[in-house]
């Protein structure tokens, strides 16, 4: 309603013709998009029945075998976590070794014996 009173007063100064003629297009394109959306409930209402008929057929396998208690889900949730933590940055690394005159506790860059 209050979209008709702006197009109204929105088009005083015009001829009350242009303004009905605006409300029937307005009126025309609101039609069109209830049509539409008219065709998109009916393709998700057949797309649910569908569903609800896939979900109807018993999935056994998971009642049996595959049924995974949740602290178990968890716990394989945990490892793939872990298993993708990156692999170069260890939490505790190893005291470096020098690659230069091969002692621990410096590195190459920084060997006191190193050639310059
Ligand atoms: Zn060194």
């Amino acid at each position: 309603m209050e979209l008709i009173k702006q197009l109204i007063q929105r088009n005083s100064q015009s001829p009350p013709t242009e303004a009905i003629r605006q409300l029937a297009k307005a009126a025309e394109s609101t039609i069109h998009k209830v049509l539409l959306l008219d065709q998109e409930i009916k393709g998700l209402r057949a797309a649910n029945e569908k569903q609800k008929r896939k979900r109807a057929t018993p999935r056994s396998f998971i009642a049996t075998g595959g049924a995974l208690t949740g602290a178990e889900g968890q716990q394989l949730a945990q490892e793939a976590i872990q298993a993708m933590e990156p692999v170069g940055v260890p939490k505790k690394r190893a005291p470096p070794r020098c690659s230069n005159c091969h002692q621990v506790g410096h590195i190459r860059t920084s060997c006191p014996s190193r050639p310059r």
